[in-house]
This record gives structure tokens, sequence and C-alpha cells, in this order.
């Protein structure tokens, strides 16, 4: 038996062999990881696909991450924010589609205080009944309690890189620490969580990534997402390269067999990279995909990195062509909240 399928057939996976299976090019190899992950995948995920609809409701941000277009310093980029009655009228029409995850994204944005984000929770919570995950950045900790309290589910919040090094090299004035920190905090007033990293960003390396595999473990994650690089004009990075589409998968398929229960997203940014990203992720681990409902003209401005895949499209279509394109691979479209994979069936019918 190689050693990689040796390493496949161990339940708990060290660094090194963690490292080994991300290392490898042979393509029996490869293939025998995509099965495992599969294999995982369909024990603790079943073949359904969960949908979750994200409003990018602001795209101002006090951050300066060197990777992000959405960064302070880029002074090309036409800022807006929805109005109160544009989010929830998007979140009508996110539940109208049949989707009960609304995912509220945007750049850290303190013009939205923490009373206002209540607001717009507890509106949502009282008129539909969806799951809510905010993605709003580092808040302070009485807003984390603030929005629990009024009804948000779910927080993610991408470490983007477990190097403390690395991390302060792409965040200007902010640390790891204070990342995993918030994390553990968000996890400890009964959020389920979300995290994980971006591959191929310079000076990253194979051991980096064993090392974000390994934070998520650690975290004990409810969402583990790992999404490709995509180079940005108007930042540092435009000139770097775009991350690579296989090994991208392969760390997701990686990141499964480690992880096990734990939902893993096919991106918009491996969809923004491969016309078939997507569905090449979700036959390498992954059970989740999160359409774009902003609305125009608000969704070609939320450019984190350019030609965003389907942002030229209209939103109203997306549900049937994403089942389409999920049961065209023998999968199906989950119904319900799709609450994270580490709560008990019964906890979460009554959530
Ligand atoms: N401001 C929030 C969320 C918005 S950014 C936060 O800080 O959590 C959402 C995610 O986009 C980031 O977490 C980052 O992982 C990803 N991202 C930013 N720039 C990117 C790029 N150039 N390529 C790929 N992903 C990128």
């Amino acid at each position: 038996m190689s050693m990689i399928s040796e390493i496949l057939n161990k339940e708990d996976l060290n660094e090194e062999e963690i490292f080994s299976l991300l290392q490898t090019e042979d393509s029996d190899e490869v293939k025998l990881i995509y099965q495992k992950a599969n294999e995982i995948r369909k024990v603790f995920c079943g073949d359904e696909v969960h949908l979750r609809g994200i409003i990018e409701f602001s795209n101002y941000c006090e951050q300066d991450c060197l990777y992000c277009g959405l960064r302070k310093n880029n002074l090309n980029l036409d800022r807006y924010r929805m109005s109160f009655d544009e989010i929830i009228q998007t979140a009508e029409t996110i539940y109208g589609m049949g989707i009960q995850t609304i995912v509220l994204q945007s750049g850290e944005d303190f013009f939205f205080t923490g009373n206002m984000v209540a607001d717009i929770i507890s509106s949502i919570k009282s008129r539909f009944d969806v799951a809510i995950t905010l993605s709003l950045g580092e808040r302070s900790f009485e807003d984390y309690v603030l929005w629990k309290k009024s009804g948000a589910d779910r927080y993610l919040l991408k470490h983007e890189t477990a190097s403390s090094k690395l991390y302060s090299t792409y965040h200007i004035n902010q640390n790891l620490k204070d990342r995993v920190d918030h994390l553990y905090y968000l996890k400890s007033l009964g959020y389920q969580i979300g995290s994980g990293n971006i591959i191929g960003l310079p000076h990253q390396t194979i051991k980096d990534i064993a090392q974000d595999i390994i934070l998520c473990r650690k975290l004990d994650l409810d969402m583990a997402s790992f999404s490709p690089f995509i180079a940005s004009p108007d930042t540092p990075y435009r000139k770097q390269k775009n991350a690579d589409l296989n090994f991208t998968l392969k760390v997701m398929a990686v990141a499964r067999i480690v992880l096990k229960n734990v939902h893993i997203p096919a991106t918009t940014a491996i969809g923004t990279l491969d016309e078939y990203g997507r569905e090449k992720a979700l036959q390498a681990g992954a059970n989740v995909i999160m359409p774009n409902f902003t609305p125009s003209p608000y969704r070609e401005k939320y450019s984190i990195y350019p030609n965003k895949k389907c942002v030229k499209d209209n939103p109203l279509n997306c549900p049937a062509c994403l089942e389409n394109s999920i049961n065209s691979l023998g999968r199906k479209m989950a119904s319900g909240k799709g609450h994270s994979l580490k709560i008990s069936a019964s906890e979460s019918l009554y959530r």
C-alpha cells in the first residue's frame, strides 16, 4: 500500500500527514484523495447541497487588507450602503425563493452601529423563518452579544492565514491572535462559527496551508471555507498570480478528510477562477453554495476581486440554475436552514 493510502485509512491525521496529502502531485494518489473526500462528505453530509443567500449591504471598509479590493485605501472604488428597506426587501426575495439562510456581509463599516445591525437582524427574524449568518469583520464584543440576543445564528470570520507572520504581512494593524480570540468569543456566545483561509497568497507555503486546516480543526468550526486568491486591481497584490485551481480543489478535499462533520462551501471565488469551479468543488468535499442576492447597482461594486461569478446575472434565476447543476452531479438541493452538523437533529429543529 502506498504511503498516501495508508494515511487515508487513518481517522486522525497529524501535520506531517496532512502535508503529505497536500503536496502529492501523483495523479493516482490525488484521485484517491478525492475519492476519500467524497466518501467522507457523503457519510457526514449526505448528497444534499445547502444554499445560503448573501446580501452584501455595504462595501465601505475600515481595514486595509493587501489582497482585498474593498480596502480602505482603494480610492477608485465607488462606495455604497444599502438602506434598511433595501436590505429587508432583499431578504424577502431570498426567503421567497425557498432559501432559509441569509448571510449579511459587509466591509468593516462602523457607520452601521451595533443597534442598527440589531434592528436589521430582528426585523428579518420576525418576518421570515430563516437562519442569519453575519460576516461583518471584527466588531466589539458588546456588538456580538447584542446581535446574538437579536436573533443572529452564525458568524463567519475567516482566519485568512494561520501564520501569525503572514497574517501581519497582509493585514495592516491587525493580528492573528485577535482574530482567533474573536472566533472563540463568538463560539462561547452560542454562535455557529465559520472561518477558513485564502489559498495562494504571496509568500504562502504548503506548510502554511496544512496549518490552516489544523487551526480549523482546533477551532471546532461549524463551517470552513477554503477559497482561492484572485488578484484584485487597485490593490498592492494586483500583479500577483491567481491561485491554482487544482491545488485549491486538493486543499478542499484534504480539509474534508480532516474536518469531517463541517459545512464546506463551493465558493464564489472558485467559480470565478474556473467556469465549473463550483461543480468541481462539490465533487471535492464541498456541500454548500452561497449565491449572491445583492441587487444592482450595488452587486458590481462589491468587488473584493474582479469578474465575480454570476455578478452580471439576475439573482432571481439563481436557485433554478444551481438546482440544475446540483442535480447533474447526482446531488440534491437541501431544504430547511441547514444548521451546523455538530448540533443534534432535535436541537436544530427548534432553532
Ligand atoms: N469584512 C468582512 C467580510 C467581507 S470580506 C471580514 O473581514 O470578515 C470576505 C472575504 O473575502 C474575506 O474574508 C477574504 O477571505 C475574501 N477575500 C478578500 N479579497 C480576496 C481576494 N483577492 N481573493 C480571494 N478572496 C478574497
